[in-house]
């Protein structure tokens, strides 16, 4: 029946992603009073592919595994997005993080279109050899789509560099020569770019700065609280330790830590490395999982997966700045608390626009077979993140809008300039 008053009905609705973005996107477009038209097709993913494909498993058996592919637009270049694997992947997710990369992209200004894949399957129950040919099956299902100038993949939860040389080399070994550009976040030796496995965790690091600078807070005092220690969440600790900030909470998908006299980043590697979790770091009280969400802090940095902060236990958040390093964590519903709350809020397409910007940076230096330092990627990575929040903060100075409506209004209105320039074909 009802939970904190909330009954498993609007739970449901509120956990609903394809919902959220939709949501989400329809406020932007009445802020920049976005025509009818462009509002239906904006409002609609363009494709969306559904693979249903067997893989051999270890014991004998084949498995079916259902995998998709959605590309929201495409007007401003080639599609781009990562590919997750996680038991909870849906058809509404993808659709919604397609969306989302569409904006992110436009955000940040580089010439890319939105799209997103992800695989129904948890991931720790494949053995590396599994783990491969289902990789290896689902590039050959989405490879009628995917290309440099087509679509281009990337990491996301539960894939990595050596996930994407996998697909790298299968659409390679479909095409007779290495299409090293078909993919971003790649091993460097194969056309990966130096800086991109840090660059997410590098971005939200850069926004949760200049979000402090602006609301006047020092580095030195910020006690920061991080859920999710993969890609984004532990390097985002590690940067924003470095910066000044004392990490007080984190957590991983096991559990979580807290200390308010602070944790400190490399000793917490260590361990999550030796011990595949963070759970018994020893000197922390144990406090769950979704423990940093609420712990006692001044920045908040959601890190795991979508749908962390709902009007559930959005009014037990105590940090004043909140920096989205994971895709879609906060509902509809925990947004207009925080904002009756003064919460100031870095939203996803901004904060954890890093990845994809780097991964811009990887398909030009592959098609170019030309390559960059890791001083330039960073530096490159820096100008453009400092450029994007100062044009996000900005409209939502000058409109009196919340930063994530600021950042949805800014990247709506380029996507639709860009459709409107090209025309409706025929
Ligand atoms: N999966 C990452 C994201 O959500 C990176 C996407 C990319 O690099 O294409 O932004």
């Amino acid at each position: 029946m009802s939970v904190f008053g909330q009954t498993k009905l609007q739970a449901r609705e509120e956990a609903d992603e394809w919902r959220t973005a939709q949501r989400q996107f329809d406020l932007a477009a009445d802020v920049i009073g976005l025509e009818p038209e462009l509002r239906m097709v904006l409002r609609e993913v363009q494709r969306e592919f559904t693979c249903h494909f067997p893989v051999a498993m270890d014991d004998g058996r084949v498995e079916v595994f259902t995998g998709y592919r959605v590309q929201h637009n495409i007007n401003r270049g080639p599609a781009k997005g990562g590919i997750r694997y996680h038991p909870d992947v849906s058809l509404d997710e993808v659709k919604a993080l397609a969306m989302w990369m569409t904006w992110k992209c436009a955000v940040v200004n580089i010439p890319f279109g939105g799209a997103k894949g992800g695989v129904v399957v948890d991931r720790r129950r494949l053995s590396r050899r599994e783990l491969e040919h289902l990789t290896r099956r689902f590039a050959t299902e989405i490879g009628i789509l995917i290309g440099p100038d087509r679509d281009i993949p990337a990491p996301d939860v539960n894939t990595d560099p050596q996930v994407m040389a996998w697909i790298m080399d299968t659409l390679s070994m479909h095409a007779g020569y290495s299409v090293t550009a078909a993919v971003t976040g790649k091993p460097i030796e194969v056309g990966g770019s130096l800086g991109r496995v840090e660059a997410t965790g590098r971005g939200v690091t850069i926004c949760a700065l200049a979000a402090m600078e602006h609301l006047g807070m020092e580095p030195h005092r910020a006690r920061v609280a991080v859920q999710g220690f993969g890609n984004v969440g532990s390097v985002a600790a590690r940067l924003l330790e470095e910066a000044g900030c004392m990490i007080v909470a984190v957590s991983d998908e096991y559990g979580g830590l807290y200390n308010p006299n602070g944790l400190q980043v490399a000793r917490l590697m260590e361990y999550r490395d030796r011990e595949g979790r963070l759970q018994g770091f020893p000197g922390a009280e144990e406090i769950g999982s979704a423990g940093p969400l609420t712990a006692d802090c001044d920045v908040l940095v959601p890190a795991a997966i979508g749908n962390q902060l709902t009007s559930r236990n959005a009014r037990d958040v105590r940090a004043r700045l909140i920096v989205e390093g994971a895709n879609g964590p906060t509902t509809p519903e925990a947004d207009e608390i925080f904002q009756s709350r003064g919460v100031f809020l870095v939203p996803d397409i901004l904060a954890n626009a890093g990845g994809v910007t780097v991964s811009y940076f990887e398909w030009v230096q592959d098609l170019q077979s030309f390559f960059w330092s890791e001083h330039e990627v960073n530096q490159k990575l820096q100008a453009i993140m400092h450029r994007s929040f100062a044009e996000v903060l900005k409209m939502s100075l000058e409109k009196g809008l919340p930063m994530r409506l600021a950042a949805s209004a800014l990247a709506v209105k380029r996507v639709a300039s860009a459709t409107r320039d090209r025309g409706l074909y025929p």
